[in-house]
Order: C-alpha cells, then sequence, then structure tokens
C-alpha cells in the first residue's frame, strides 16, 4: 500500500456492506461531485466515501498502466493519509513485482480478500514503518479485459464478506467511469484552449503582416506617382502600360490588405453587444447603398418587422452591407429584385437575403464561404473574395449560423440565423 505510520484499527459502529439503494445514491453523489471536483479531489472523496461505508480506516485507488505489470500510485483517502500514511510517491510509477499480497487481485484478475494478514504464507514483508495491515479486500477494475485500476480497503475490524466486496467493486467501477468522462472532458477543453490559442494567434499574425504590408505599398503607390510627374514629356505606349499595371496591383492589395486587417480583427477588436434593431442597420445599408441602387435600378424590399436580436451593431451592419452589395453585384436582370425578410423560429431568428441574380452552382455552396475563393475573373465581377469570408466569422461570433440555397441563373437565398 506505500504507506507508512502507525495503525490504530477501530471500531466503527457502521453496518458493513451496502444495500443496492445506498449504492446507486452514492454513485449519484459522486457524479455530482465530480461536476465540481478535480480528479484527485474526486478519487480521494470516492474513497472517504466507500471506506467510511465498509468501516475502513484504510482506502487506497490506483491505476495499473497499460503494460499491465506497473501502476501509477494514485490516491488515499483522507483518514489513510492522516492516520497512518506520508503517500510518498504519489503519482509514481511503481512496479507490481515489487508490491505485496495486495496485488493479488491483477494477478488472479478477481477481488481479493486476506481477512487474516498475518497468516499469509507468501506476505513480503511490510517495510520498517510500514502501517501494520490487519486485513484487506482489493478489487480491479476492467475495460476491454484489462485492468486499469485497483481500489483497495483495510482493517475493517470484522472479517471483510461478499457485501464488502458487491460494495467496494460497485464505486470502483463508478469511480472509474466518472474518470474517463472527466479525462475525456478535460482533453477535449484542452483541445479547445489550444485551437483558440492557435486562431488567436493566427489573427494576431495576420493583422500584423497585413498592418505592416501597407507601409511598403504605400511607397511603391507614392513613388509610382513621383515618377509619372517626373517624366515631363508623354509616356510610351508600353511604360504607361507598366505604369498602369503597377497602380492597379498597388490598387488591388491595398484592398485586399484592408479586408484582411478587417477579417483580423472580427473576434479579437469586436465591441460588446448590444440591443440591435435590425431594422434600423437596414435602413442605414440602404442609406449607404443608395447610389449603387439607383444606378443599377435595384428594388431592395426590406421586411419591416424584422427583429431586434442582441450582437455588435458595426459587425451585423457589415453582414448585410456585404450580403446585400453582392445580391446587387452578382445580377444582370433590368431589376435586380433584393429582398430582406425574416422568420421566427424556436430558439433562433432566422434572416433571408434573397435576389434574382446569376445564382450559384451547389457545387461551391461550401467554398464560397472561404477566403479568397471567387467564382468568376475580377474583370467580371470586381472584389477581393474576403466578403463572405467575413460575414461568416462575424455570425460565428453571434453564435450564428450562415448558408446558401440557390439555383443556377434564377437567384441565390443566403440564411442567417442569430440566436433569439
Ligand atoms: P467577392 O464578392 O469579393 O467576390 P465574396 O466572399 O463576397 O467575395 O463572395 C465569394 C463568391 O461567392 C463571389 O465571388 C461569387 O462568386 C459568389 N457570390 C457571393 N454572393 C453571391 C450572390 N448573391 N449571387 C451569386 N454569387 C454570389
Amino acid at each position: 500500500m506505500s504507506c507508512t505510520g502507525n495503525i490504530a484499527a477501530e471500531s466503527i459502529a457502521v453496518p458493513s456492506g451496502l444495500r443496492d439503494r445506498d449504492l446507486l445514491a452514492l454513485r449519484l453523489h459522486l457524479i455530482e461531485y465530480a461536476q465540481v471536483a478535480g480528479l484527485d479531489d474526486l478519487i480521494r472523496h470516492a474513497l472517504d466515501q466507500i471506506t467510511e461505508r465498509v468501516a475502513s480506516p484504510i482506502g487506497f485507488y490506483h491505476f495499473v498502466n497499460a503494460d499491465q505489470k506497473t501502476l501509477s500510485l494514485q490516491q488515499w483517502s483522507t483518514r489513510t493519509l492522516n492516520e497512518f500514511c506520508q503517500a510518498k510517491g504519489k503519482g509514481l510509477h511503481y512496479d507490481m513485482a515489487e508490491a505485496g499480497v495486495w496485488i493479488d487481485c491483477v494477478r488472479e484478475k478477481k477481488a481479493v480478500i486476506h481477512n487474516d494478514y498475518e497468516s499469509l504464507p507468501n506476505k513480503k514483508g511490510l517495510p520498517e514503518g510500514h502501517a501494520k495491515v490487519i486485513r484487506e479486500l482489493v478489487v480491479p477494475v476492467f475495460r476491454n479485459n484489462k485492468i486499469v485500476a485497483i481500489l483497495g480497503v483495510g482493517n475493517k475490524p470484522t472479517p471483510y464478506n461478499q457485501n464488502d466486496v458487491t460494495a467496494v467493486t460497485d464505486i470502483a467501477e463508478a469511480t472509474w467511469h466518472i474518470i474517463e468522462q472527466k479525462r475525456t472532458l478535460e482533453e477535449l477543453e484542452k483541445s479547445n484552449a489550444a485551437l483558440e490559442r492557435s486562431n488567436r494567434e493566427l489573427e494576431e499574425f495576420a493583422y500584423i503582416v497585413s498592418h505592416d504590408l501597407q507601409e511598403p505599398l504605400r511607397m511603391v503607390t507614392s513613388f509610382t506617382n513621383l515618377l509619372k510627374k517626373k517624366c515631363d514629356h508623354p509616356l510610351d505606349e508600353d511604360t504607361q502600360t507598366y505604369m498602369d499595371y503597377i497602380t492597379d496591383g498597388a490598387d488591388r492589395m491595398k484592398q485586399l490588405i484592408e479586408a484582411l486587417l478587417q477579417l483580423s480583427r472580427i473576434t479579437t477588436k469586436g465591441s460588446d453587444f448590444e440591443d440591435v434593431h435590425l431594422n434600423e442597420t437596414l435602413g442605414n445599408v440602404r442609406h449607404d447603398l443608395q447610389f449603387r441602387l439607383a444606378k443599377t435600378s435595384t428594388l431592395l424590399e426590406i421586411d419591416p418587422t424584422l427583429p431586434t436580436v442582441t450582437g455588435d451593431k458595426n459587425q451585423l451592419y457589415q453582414v448585410f452591407l456585404n450580403l446585400v452589395g453582392n445580391a446587387i453585384k452578382f445580377n444582370h436582370n433590368e431589376v435586380p429584385h433584393v429582398t430582406v425578410s425574416y422568420k421566427p423560429e424556436k430558439d433562433e431568428n432566422i434572416l433571408c437575403i434573397s435576389d434574382n441574380g446569376i445564382g450559384i452552382d451547389a457545387k461551391h455552396f461550401d467554398r464560397i464561404f472561404s477566403v479568397f475563393q471567387r467564382l468568376h475573373a475580377r474583370k467580371e465581377y470586381p472584389g477581393t473574395g474576403i466578403g463572405l469570408s467575413i460575414v461568416k466569422k462575424i455570425v460565428e461570433r453571434h453564435h450564428g449560423r450562415i448558408w446558401v440555397e440557390s439555383v443556377l441563373g434564377k437567384g441565390s437565398q443566403f440564411y442567417i440565423s442569430l440566436p433569439s
């Protein structure tokens, strides 16, 4: 048991063995306890409970390693620690070959009771100063035919019996079950935290890179302009074309950098959430797009009963500006028709931006939401291919979803669901 100290076996007036109902209540209690406790704390608590119920001053729970040859010493009951044992070596790997008779449960692959420890012929003898063992009960926990843990109790004033085996096995099993769940949850939380960290780092990186690219780009633009001015005679056709390419490239790069900067700021530099009246937001979108609407003779219809949602006002404005902007852009109709409508669902508000434009082939439905993914040449339709990625990221920051339905040549419907 790896403990040192003095044993003082006491009589505890608790009936040995537990009824099914008590065991169930104890299991439920442990599940509840596990919600707020760490792994060590949970195992210690489980040991405290079971040792008290089977009147045992000693209790320990050890993990059996996958090699089935070593144990990792894990936890002792509070009473064992306080009264008998220094619990040295917690977490250490411990060779089972060196262990005492208590490890018989692993060798025999079943629960073992040693009611008269003194008389055991094959006992190894306890290290000097080790707590005196009178009797013990040790049970293995199996998973896929392998032993994964053992729970031992010791020094009950009266002999251990089948009731004790049932109770200790039950709690050893239940504890392992909770340990497995907790470990899975902890792994999940760890990988979530790592993912969040790496996303944040990526955003920081994109922010720094795009921010730092602005300066050299400004130099390219201003020196190209200076060069143009410095040539006092008209430029020959080739030079003029080359200069135009440089200016055009620099303009495009500026647009891309600005869009990337915007994308990288969504999570880290967003504003606090507040009540956002979507009819007001859409009113602003209509106002800011008024010249494009007039120039393209677009009919923009907005449902006057759009809901109020909780969110980042500026970011939600950006979502609708991008979607309505696209609905106007990817449209060849004499009268492009764009509608913004709304359907309340149980826990969410579903908003739809619908157009009668060029439509999208179903095979591109996912792709268009990724950065730099465009379905057309820039000459055909200008753009950076970042607009929908920005929209998606904003919607996700609002714990919402976005998807598209479309028929090529007939028009598209972009749906956004926001929690109500
Ligand atoms: P951009 O508009 O700058 O090209 P987006 O990310 O906003 O970039 O859109 C990505 C692509 O999705 C567009 O290039 C276009 O092919 C397609 N798309 C987006 N909105 C529509 C729409 N309303 N109708 C048809 N195609 C669309």
